[in-house]
């Protein structure tokens, strides 16, 4: 075996090949760059060789520094992770001409599959189901608009060397070819070099369904069944699962059948992905191979046991796989959630900044589930705008799907992140949504169920009894304390109060001891009976068990009350004397803060372009900015009508989260 292998990637996938590393008593390097240099995968790696700049262009992407840091220090093998040089079949043939072993399928292999054309053509010579359209380059706008009405709309235009879900275009309509062709080969050229673009069927309402396949060099290669990534966000994937709760054997079977006929065709020899668009009557259709380790791996590995680095690097090695399909079987389900720097309440907006407070939920099993948190980052760490802003990957498996949903709330719940702005609420939200729990999952999901973004969702009936128990047993505390404070005695508190939370007034009576409380509903008659309370002042986590089932709730202090947040209900909570409750309801309601007249930076960042000047009349929806982070651009639109008075940035300006760039008149 390999005794020293280097990482050439970050983050939490450089950790993730470590651990395995470790495990299998091979010595690891990591390259880092300046954004990098305290990272956890620099800490936890054996040696750690600087190659450059934070740009990756400047560091991750730039084979001469990798192949040297594996001269350097011995290094006899590659792992590339995921981005970055994974895909890079010339950087795969340079590793061996250099005498380094790539972790990955062999150069032959990654170029075959990284063109869409060239692979749609091994795919149909393999008998492996393709969306109907032409494999073949289109020459201009005529032949496009000829070849879709022959398929018959809506189409598909792809750019043949397309990737990230950039290059690609729906079009329904004659017209929308007009425009989409010229479009996309536009787009393609400029992001790619490469403007050769095919047409295919666009398939309505699919689901994303790929297959797992592995590979050796003495020409065995399995399946290790499929993973369901339908939870996309702009094509990009947001949450993940395995098995799909689509497939039947059947169609499970064929599926993995295809995928490794397609691996065989092209002497795959490693860990890949045979990625599908699928319909709702289980038809299937090939879309893509992806010949790297997939980000969503960690769900296939909870299924089957099997640790797909530790078979990439025995693959690469020269060892002959251990077991065969028949060895192979699907146990439980589990799910994987993205957890992103972004803020779902803003139009989910890269929020980058330092991971003020980071505290996961407890790796491993219990009450009938398990954990598995794959991050690359520590309490105090910073997600920078250079690289992608994942914080990490949240796992749950268990033997059943809504166990393991179940428990990926759970956990949800037990992830305290504090600093940036962060998707687990909305993750949250869609656990306990009907579609996504009855499996019903489609690529339009985020945008049919969420169509006007994510606002949090209102409390349930549990939940509103877990926030008003949550409210009384912290105003008990703050009031205990308040009062031995001022009279010098310690005694008990006012027992009786009214909790508000939104429109609703409910009546209590708080009695307690250390670590139980009981909250009497008067106007219900019921007890609200919080017991195993974990939480003191000043804590933002409030853990107990509400009439026997256990919860987690963030909660802080805000202007007379609580902010207190469940899952994807995030409400304040007011704890009122029955005397200022009466008062309180008399007050005229709050006007909602004037939004300024402002347009500020949602986020640090760079301008792009500045598109309106001083003395120009805007109108709402307008086009104000473009400011780029995180290989992301955001368009930053006007959100009324107005007069620009003063422009405070340019194009290639860096600018701060909160920066004033516009101001109208
Ligand atoms: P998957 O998530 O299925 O593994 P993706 O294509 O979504 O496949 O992304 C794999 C990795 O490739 C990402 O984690 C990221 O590091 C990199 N990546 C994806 N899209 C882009 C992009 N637009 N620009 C740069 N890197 C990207
Ligand atoms: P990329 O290389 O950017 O990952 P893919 O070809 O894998 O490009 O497509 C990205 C996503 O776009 C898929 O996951 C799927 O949601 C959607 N998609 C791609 N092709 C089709 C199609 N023909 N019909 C419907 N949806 C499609
Ligand atoms: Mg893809």
């Amino acid at each position: 075996m390999f005794t020293k292998i280097l990482i050439a990637n970050r983050g939490e996938i450089a950790v993730r090949v470590i651990k395995t590393c470790r495990r299998l008593g091979i010595k690891t390097v990591v390259v880092y760059s300046d954004a990098d240099a305290g990272s956890l995968a620099v800490e936890m790696a054996d040696e750690t060789v600087h190659i450059g700049a934070s740009p990756a262009n400047q560091s991750y992407l730039v084979a001469d520094k990798i192949i040297a840091a594996c001269k350097q220090t011995g290094a006899q093998a590659v792992h590339p992770g995921f981005g970055f040089l994974s895909e890079n079949a010339s950087f795969a043939q340079r590793c061996a001409d250099e005498g380094i072993v790539f972790i990955g399928p062999n150069p032959g292999a990654i170029s075959a599959m990284g063109d869409k054309i060239e692979s749609k053509k091994f795919a149909q010579a393999a008998g492996v189901s393709c969306v109907p359209g032409h494999i073949g380059e289109i020459a201009d706008t005529a032949e496009a608009v000829k070849i879709s009405e022959e398929i018959g709309y809506p189409v598909m235009i792809k750019a043949s060397a397309g990737g990230g879900g950039k290059g690609i275009r729906v079009a329904w309509t004659r017209q929308d070819v007009e425009e989409g062709f010229p479009a996309v080969r536009a787009e393609a050229k400029a992001s790619f070099g490469d403007d050769r673009i095919f047409i295919e069927k666009f398939i309505e309402s699919p689901r994303h369904i790929e297959i797992q396949v592995l590979g050796d060099k003495h020409g065995n290669v399995v399946h290790l069944f499929e993973r369901e990534c339908s939870i996309q966000r702009r094509n990009q994937k947001v949450i993940e699962e395995a098995p799909s709760p689509l497939l039947d054997e059947a169609t499970r079977n064929a599926m993995g059948a295809q995928a490794v006929a397609l691996a065989k065709a092209v002497n795959y020899d490693s860990a890949g992905t045979v990625e599908f668009v699928a319909g709702q009557d289980k038809s299937f259709y090939f879309l893509e191979m992806n010949t790297r380790l997939q980000v969503e791996h960690p769900v296939t590995e909870l299924i089957t046991g099997l640790d797909l680095v530790e078979q990439m690097i025995r693959s690469a090695y020269g060892e002959k796989m251990a077991f065969g399909q028949s060895d192979l079987k699907i146990n439980g389900w589990a799910i994987e959630s993205r957890i992103y720097a972004e803020d779902p309440y803003r139009k989910f907006l890269p929020s980058i900044g330092r991971l003020v407070r980071y505290d996961p939920p407890a790796e491993g099993e219990k009450d009938g589930y398990k954990v598995r948190n794959d991050a690359g980052v520590r309490e105090g760490d910073e997600i920078s705008m250079f690289y992608d802003p994942m914080i990490s990957k949240l796992c749950t498996w268990a033997p059943t799907r809504l166990a393991a949903i179940d428990g990926m709330g759970r956990a949800l719940e037990d992830f305290h992140i504090e600093g940036l702005g962060q998707n687990i609420p909305f993750l949250a939200a869609v656990m306990d949504e009907e579609r996504f729990r009855s499996g019903k999952l489609a690529t339009s999901y985020i945008k049919d169920e969420f169509p006007d973004g994510f606002n949090g969702t209102t409390p349930t009936a549990v939940q509103l009894d877990i926030l008003t128990a949550v409210g009384a047993a912290m105003q008990r505390v703050y009031a205990t304390r308040a009062r031995s404070y001022e009279s010098g005695l310690i005694g008990e508190a006012r027992d009786a109060w009214v909790v508000a939370i939104g429109e609703t007034r409910r009546r209590v009576k708080v009695a307690g001891e250390e670590g139980a409380v009981a909250v009497e509903l008067l106007d219900e008659g019921r007890t609200l009976f919080l017991t195993d309370i974990d939480w003191r002042p000043g804590k933002p986590v409030f853990k107990a068990v509400l009439n026997g089932l256990a919860f987690t709730v963030q909660a802080s202090p805000a202007a007379e009350g609580f902010t207190i947040r469940h899952r994807a209900a995030k409400t304040r909570v007011l704890v009122l004397t029955p005397r200022s409750a009466e008062l309180h309801d008399k007050l005229p309601e709050k006007q909602a803060a004037d939004t300024s007249k402002l347009v500020l930076s949602p986020m640090p960042g760079l301008v792009v372009s500045m598109d309106v000047a001083a003395g120009q009349q805007v109108r709402e929806g307008e086009v104000v900015c473009v400011l780029e982070a995180m290989k992301m651009q955001n368009i930053i639109r006007a959100e009324r009508d107005g007069v620009v008075k003063a422009v405070n940035a340019k194009g290639g300006d860096p600018v701060a989260a909160d920066e004033i760039l516009v101001e109208f008149a």
